[in-house]
């Protein structure tokens, strides 16, 4: 049976330039601290793969701690938070802003910071929209981080976090702004610079490059300053932001994938959009309820609601027939309350559990798309008979 692959949100497979990045990288067997020749084949491998996905984030040469290696987005987002939360300078707040449907990496944080005492406030983000103006207002109050996701996992809503940011940086420079831009990266055009952010973090295996890795991006004013500090301490590696050998192999991976993403990214968007736009029609065609961000949104997600079939049912008799979606975010299938990113589009908690998530990548096709369709249909009338 071939396999339809609709959970791209989930993880990517990878691509070829990934590959023969990780097979160069698997005959390279040095530790890129030693000194000597062998270590200083890995650190070239590092040194590159550095610069391409540097490159991915529209710098041309990171500066040294510009952009930090970690073992996947989520440890990337636990340096942005914890690191500048817990550095020394934070003395003159103790407070932080995020949305209410941040992905857990980021949310999980969040608690612990209130159980520390820090007070975290939560922007709205009705619809799929940010609530900018309530965002803005709460920065009357000195805060000492805003950390806001680009592109939401769940609907594909795209955050205008730009706005936000430049706001926190004009009211007090000393305010550090984080992107999770785990779902943006080469989805949405942005740089560091463009969307005001101090702090960007980012995962390879959502670009067609391995699982486990990741990577933060560091300001180097953030850095000059000490607004960050390391909570993986050891040897100093990756400019003493996250000690541990580095994983060469995996970030070789980062590194090709990231090239090879960044090269075709315009067609990649255009063809992702194209078939969002087809399963749209088609599912409207079909009455299907679409949860569909008011605002801007990424290509690359659609997120629906079957209301008399419970999305645990449908994915798996789709399963059964090759085709792999998602019945929300991977990392929160094993919880059961209701996700705010569908709580924001007014949904109840029936609803959000017959909610599907379809999630493309370039390497998607038209057929697939109307083969997906075809089999909804057919699975509509046979569950919902099943039910009766
Ligand atoms: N942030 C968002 C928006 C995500 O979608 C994900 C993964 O699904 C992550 C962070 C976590 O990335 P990683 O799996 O590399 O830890």
């Amino acid at each position: 049976m071939s396999i339809i692959y609709l959970d791209n949100s989930a993880t990517t497979p990878l691509c070829p330039e990934a590959v023969a990045a990780m097979e160069e990288a698997m005959g390279v067997f040095g530790n890129p601290s030693s000194l000597h020749s062998v270590g200083q084949e890995a650190h070239t491998l590092l040194t590159r793969a550095r610069g391409q996905v540097a490159a991915a984030l529209g710098i041309r040469s990171p500066k040294p701690g510009e952009l930090i290696f970690t073992s996947c987005g989520t440890e990337a987002s636990a340096l942005a938070i914890y690191g500048s939360v817990y550095a020394k300078p934070r003395r003159f707040a103790s407070r932080v802003i995020t949305t209410d449907c941040e992905h857990p990496s980021v949310e999980e944080a969040m608690r612990k910071l209130e159980a520390d005492g820090i007070e975290v406030v939560r922007i709205p983000t009705k619809n799929g929209v940010l609530d900018t103006e309530a965002a803005i207002s709460a920065l009357n109050t000195p805060t000492l981080l805003v950390s806001m996701m680009m592109v939401n996992n769940e609907t594909g809503a795209h955050f205008d976090v730009a706005r936000v940011f430049a706001a926190a940086k004009q009211r007090d420079s000393r305010t550090v702004t984080h992107c999770d831009a785990v779902q943006g990266l080469l989805k949405v055009p942005f740089t560091p610079a463009s969307i005001h952010a101090d702090l960007v973090t980012v995962s390879a295996h959502k670009i067609h490059g391995p699982k486990g890795v990741g990577a933060l991006y560091v300001h180097p004013d953030i850095i000059r300053t000490k607004r960050i500090t390391a909570f993986v301490t050891g040897g100093g590696q990756e400019f003493g932001l996250r000690s541990g050998t580095e994983n060469i192999i995996g970030i070789a991976g980062f590194g090709g994938a990231a090239q090879a993403g960044s090269a075709s990214r315009g067609e990649d968007q255009a063809r992702m959009v194209a078939l969002r736009d087809r399963l749209e029609g088609k599912l409207r065609d079909m009455g299907v309820q679409m949860n569909i961000p008011a605002g801007d949104r990424a290509p690359h997600v659609l997120n629906l609601t079957l209301p008399s079939i419970k999305s645990q049912t449908m994915l798996n008799y789709l399963s059964a027939q090759g085709i792999c979606v998602s019945s929300g975010s991977a990392c929160s299938s094993h919880s059961v309350k209701i996700s705010p990113s569908l709580a924001a589009f007014g949904l109840t908690a029936h609803e959000a559990d017959c909610s599907l998530r379809i999630s493309f990548s370039a390497l998607n096709t038209e057929d697939e798309v109307d083969r997906l369709c075809e089999a909804l249909g057919k699975g509509i009338s046979t569950l919902v008979r099943i039910r009766k």
